[in-house]
């Protein structure tokens, strides 16, 4: 069976409609399912034909637009230069600039297109390869790189060559695409809910490069840990260009026997944190393996090894500059208290600047303190102080979770936050009481007791407390039973009409009766009230007020 194979182009899929051989509708593909209208940024990109090389022609052509390696790269420097976001990969590149509002922007981005498949009318074409060389008369672009294939055993061949030579193209591919030639096969086959039967992609290994350790960074993080990362010289891998890469620890640099010089291998861990594999070559500039430092190289404190880790230590917990970046950086981060645009380089500078000196520093920032910060303008610094000032009420759960108490993460911070409802609780918790939570075991519970007990962390919650920095405590309404059994009497006015009282006295599991006795739980007593509170008095039944009921359900 002939088939013909492509090189799958990682780009954004678009479907280019002409009539009378004119362009008329640009839109992009996603699942298959025409979507946006971005004609006038397509009709900027160069390998787009205006108007086909023959008049009267109707027709609907498929391709995928890319940006290639160079434009991208040149791309990301520019941004940077002007300190504008980089794009994660080409084909995020890509996608960024045809969305553009203005299609000058689209132009300047050197995006470019391959025509994969057509809808035609010709009767004459009976296959996808005479399909692709008529579109390519008609005056579109295709990859050069197709091959029809006599057998299966070419197109496997074609695909094992490209998994090597793709590293040379000046475009991401991320597999080959095996199409059966004769159109009238496709027809038969037809299509499955999800993709035609007459198709199908191999997608390539993640990919290996080699490339020279350029420098081994130490990085010291949020609870001291030290590790070593790989600084490398830039090297394309699966879709972005990477210069740095996790060595994990020293023992692993012992293992791989690596040191500056080397020439490495890398590839992606799951595709996403490249990491070294081996070392290809020895560098000449330095013999033997790259030794671990003793002192800290952020506040020149002596490193001590960890007991049952492999790791090393920073021990100089509340001096150390490294590890309040991290605090910091960790306390903003997404799961925590989710301060938009509060990222390293910027809590960098606040530290080093002495701007901060504990997370509480954040809440009395002004925006001329940010503005002092480089390449800070005044609606970046307005945007930030606007973020941190919206950050002062998280829910408890992340509130815990942004303290850094060692070992209780994201998860076991929401058991913690679920079980004792406010932070004052947590505080006074017994080692029992944290030991209950399942999956809480004596390691955990010391660590929440240690950190309480710190005279450094105390200090920090008193300052937030000051900054107006509080969680929210645990909304019960969800439990629905706080009012188990009780029996509420509401008199006199509230703010609210009776019933929305009576409705929530019942969905949180109590009742509402209409008269005062000794079953009577409490009073919910408004302005003016009648004689029901008269008898609640009298038989010393307990008087709450609006507050006082939404203290009760824990809201407030
Ligand atoms: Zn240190």
């Amino acid at each position: 069976m002939e088939v013909v194979c492509e090189l799958k182009i990682d780009g954004l899929a678009i479907a280019l409609t002409y009539e009378n051989s004119g362009l008329k509708v640009g839109a992009t593909r996603g699942d298959g399912v025409t979507g946006e209208n971005i004609t006038q940024n397509l009709r900027t990109i160069k390998t787009i034909p205006e108007h086909l090389n023959k008049d009267g022609i109707s027709l609907e052509a498929r391709g995928e637009i890319y940006m290639p390696k160079s434009a991208f790269l040149e791309l990301n420097k520019r941004q940077s230069e002007m300190n504008q976001k980089l794009f994660a990969n080409p084909r995020n590149a890509a996608a960024g600039s045809l969305r553009q509002q203005n299609p000058q922007i689209t132009a300047q981005r050197e995006l470019a297109m391959f025509t994969y498949a057509g809808i035609l009318t010709n009767p004459e074409i009976k296959t996808h390869e005479q399909t692709l060389l008529y579109l390519k008369d008609m005056g579109f672009n295709l990859n050069p790189n197709f091959k029809k294939c006599k057998n299966i055993q070419e197109a496997i061949n074609y695909c094992k060559y490209w998994d090597k030579e793709r590293y040379n193209l000046d475009y991401a591919t991320d597999g080959v695409v095996i199409k059966i030639n004769n159109l009238a096969v496709q027809n038969e086959l037809g299509f499955t809910s999800r993709a035609p039967r007459w198709a199908t992609a191999f997608k390539f290994p993640p990919e290996e490069m080699s490339t020279k350790l350029l420098d081994i960074e130490i990085n010291v993080g949020r609870t001291g840990a030290v590790t070593p990362v790989a600084v490398l010289e830039p090297v394309f891998l699966s879709g972005s260009t990477v210069q740095r890469a996790t060595l994990h620890n020293f023992d692993e640099i012992k293992r791989l026997d690596i040191n500056i010089g080397d020439r490495v291998l890398i590839k992606k861990a799951a595709e996403i944190i490249p990491k070294v594999i081996t070392v290809l070559e020895k560098g000449t500039e330095n013999t033997g393996t790259f030794e671990p430092p003793e002192k800290c190289p952020f506040c020149n404190t002596k490193l001590v090894p960890a007991e049952g880790e492999v790791n090393l230590y920073c021990p100089n917990t509340y001096g150390c500059p490294a590890q309040l970046k991290g605090r910091i950086e960790y306390w903003a981060s997404k799961d925590c208290m989710d301060i938009d645009g509060l990222g390293g380089s910027i809590v960098a500078q606040l530290v080093d600047k002495n701007l901060v000196k504990s997370p509480a520093d954040l809440y009395t920032l002004t925006v001329d303190d940010l503005m002092g910060l480089d390449l800070f303008a005044e609606k970046s610094a307005q945007n930030l102080y606007n973020a941190i000032r919206s950050s002062k009420t998280p829910e408890l759960s992340r509130f815990i979770n942004a303290l850094g108490i060692r070992h209780a993460g994201k998860e076991m911070s929401e058991l913690l936050a679920k079980k004792f409802k406010t932070l004052n609780n947590l505080k006074i918790a017994k080692m029992q009481d944290i030991m209950d939570i399942e999956g809480a075991g004596e390691k955990i519970a010391l660590s929440v007791l240690d950190f309480f007990k710190n005279s450094y962390n105390n200090e920090l919650l008193q300052k937030l407390e000051a900054n107006s920095v509080i969680p929210k405590t645990i909304d019960d309404s969800t439990s629905k039973d706080n009012f188990a059994g009780l029996a509420f009497v509401i008199t006199g006015t509230l703010s609210a009409p009776r019933d929305n009282f009576e409705k929530i006295i019942k969905q949180h599991g109590g009742k509402v009766s209409s008269s005062v006795s000794k079953k009577t739980a409490y009073v919910l007593v408004g302005e003016s009230p009648g004689s029901k509170f008269d008898k609640a008095k009298t038989l010393g039944i307990k008087i709450i007020n609006e507050k006082d009921f939404y203290d009760l359900l824990g809201e407030s």
